[in-house]
């Protein structure tokens, strides 16, 4: 597959003609090459993007709820080969991309088309003095970046709002995984969206990315990946005030409290530790666990990871696929060996897996659990993004309280229990910006989204999405 830029409503070559190859982890061998797009791609984009901003800005709400839905309509036909180009890119299994990643990249389609048709202008009236009204206009163009985990299912969660507030946007899809971003564009012709009102660039963040951070004529940026690439969007966006939301990293933890629905809590630990790879920001891999359940909620537990299936992400029975590069399972494999380092315990896995036949060189990581290490570590306070996780436990609520609030990070976090007031007590304390109780990743969409400290600024989902994506303007008539 020759992957290309969709700008103008066409499908390009990058300006400067240069290629990257697509690899597929599970393989190790290259599938397709990609745009090495630079700025003089993303300058054209933005011509595009601006042309297209005062027709697409002034159809109507019901119209352009049109153009998406029919866009969410072509991604449910197509999601066979969707999911199969989101599976060779990311190296995820197959089922999980056409369960998961796919149904939910035309959710969000279908919920930000029928989401602005709600989506109500304000009022206040002054007693008889005065009445105001406040309009909420689209911004222009905005910048979408977002990474390789969930790659159509986050992009779409920033284009999709973006769009149906009025917008028009440049897409920055990962390097890595930039398939299902390019079969998206053709979906977008094939739906008959007007020509630039989507654009896609593809290529490496320092130089794409960072022209879509960098671009004066780009006033809303929205990204999504790690903490220390946020901090240089922030950097970059600051000089021209750009308005930015940023979802970043995690580290978070999943309490478990000895009087939880045990069979629930150790299945969803199971899910939330090691889903596609452990290569969710919403998982939790810092599991701590009050002292009288510790013994057997560990044995349990590190019994059933090792029975989780590792291997070929296209074979349905594998619960874990390949983790997406080379250069990632390295670090993923420094982190166990640091861990082992700082005086943790292995407790299962803690090494590369070597398939046979089709995925021979593909890079595969044994889900990890590792015990015995104080919560300040480094491997406890830094993100490793992968199937690994650390058991730790606790005495008090207290305690527990403090040490899962005791890193730079505060995305989610997990509370099983089965005392409600503690349940709402504990939630009260966490520094997450999403909490779940006795479950994990059940989502509405109408709920804010994101994290506070270093992982991130601003939310998305709902109308909060929606409010980014527009410029407030108060009127005030004296009566
Ligand atoms: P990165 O920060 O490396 O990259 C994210 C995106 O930014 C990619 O498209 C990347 O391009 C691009 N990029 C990289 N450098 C720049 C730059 N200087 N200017 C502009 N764009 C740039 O994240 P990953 O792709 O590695 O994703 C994993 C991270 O994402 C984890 O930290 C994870 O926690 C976080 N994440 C957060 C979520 C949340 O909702 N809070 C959800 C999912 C993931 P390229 O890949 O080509 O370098």
């Amino acid at each position: 597959m020759h992957i290309l830029n969709y700008i103008g409503g066409k499908m390009r070559e990058p300006e400067g003609g240069g290629y990257l190859d697509n690899v597929d982890p599970a393989t190790a061998a290259v599938t397709s090459r990609i745009p090495d797009s630079d700025a003089r791609d993303v300058e054209e984009a933005v011509n595009a993007a601006e042309d297209a901003f005062p027709a697409w800005s002034s159809l109507s709400v019901q119209d352009r709820s049109r153009h998406l839905l029919q866009i969410a309509d072509l991604i449910e036909e197509r999601r066979e080969e969707l999911a199969l180009a989101e599976s060779d890119d990311t190296g995820k299994p197959v089922t999980l991309a056409e369960t998961v990643d796919i149904p939910r990249a035309a959710s969000n389609f279908r919920f930000y088309a029928t989401a602005i048709e709600h989506f109500a202008s304000e009022s206040h009236a002054m007693g008889k003095a005065a009445f105001n009204y406040t309009l909420r206009a689209p911004i222009g163009i905005a910048g979408c970046i977002s990474p390789w985990n969930l790659p159509l299912y986050l992009l779409t969660w920033k284009i999709a709002p973006a769009l149906a507030a009025g917008n028009c946007v440049i897409g920055k899809p990962s390097e890595l995984t930039p398939t299902t971003a390019f079969l998206l564009s053709g979906i977008c012709m094939e739906a008959g969206l007007p020509a630039g009102v989507l654009n896609i660039v593809h290529g490496y963040g320092h130089r794409a990315g960072s022209a879509v951070a960098d671009h004066p004529r780009i006033p809303v940026v929205s990204f999504t990946g790690g903490t220390e690439t946020g901090r240089k969007i922030a950097a970059a966006a600051a000089p021209h005030f750009k308005r930015v939301s940023l979802e970043l990293g995690g580290k978070n933890p999943n309490i478990v409290f000895a009087d939880c629905p045990y069979e629930d809590a150790l299945q969803t630990a199971l899910q939330s530790s090691f889903s596609n790879q452990g290569e969710i920001c919403l998982c939790g891999p810092r599991i701590f666990i009050e002292r009288p359940l510790y013994e057997t909620f560990r044995d349990d537990f590190v019994e059933r990871t090792r029975q989780l299936t590792v291997g070929d992400p296209r074979s349905a029975g594998n619960r874990l696929g390949a983790v997406v590069s080379q250069g990632h399972m390295d670090k993923i494999l420094s982190y166990i060996e640091l861990a082992r380092d700082e005086g943790g315990r292995i407790l299962c896995g803690g090494h590369r897996v070597r398939e046979k036949g089709r995925c021979r060189d593909g890079w595969f990581v044994a889900p990890t659990v590792i015990e015995g290490l104080p919560p300040d570590c480094r491997t406890n306070q830094e993100e490793i993004f992968g199937p690994v996780v650390s058991l730790l436990p606790f005495d008090t609520e207290e305690e527990v309280v403090t040490q899962a609030n005791g890193t730079p990070y505060g995305l989610a976090a997990m509370l099983w229990t089965g005392n409600l007031g503690r349940a709402h007590r504990v939630a009260d304390r966490l520094h997450a910006g999403i909490i779940w109780i006795n479950c994990w990743m059940l989502r509405d969409l109408r709920t804010p989204f994101g994290g506070m400290k270093q992982s991130g600024v601003g939310r998305e989902g709902g109308f909060e999405a929606l409010r980014f994506f527009t410029e407030p303007k108060n009127v005030c008539i004296r009566m």
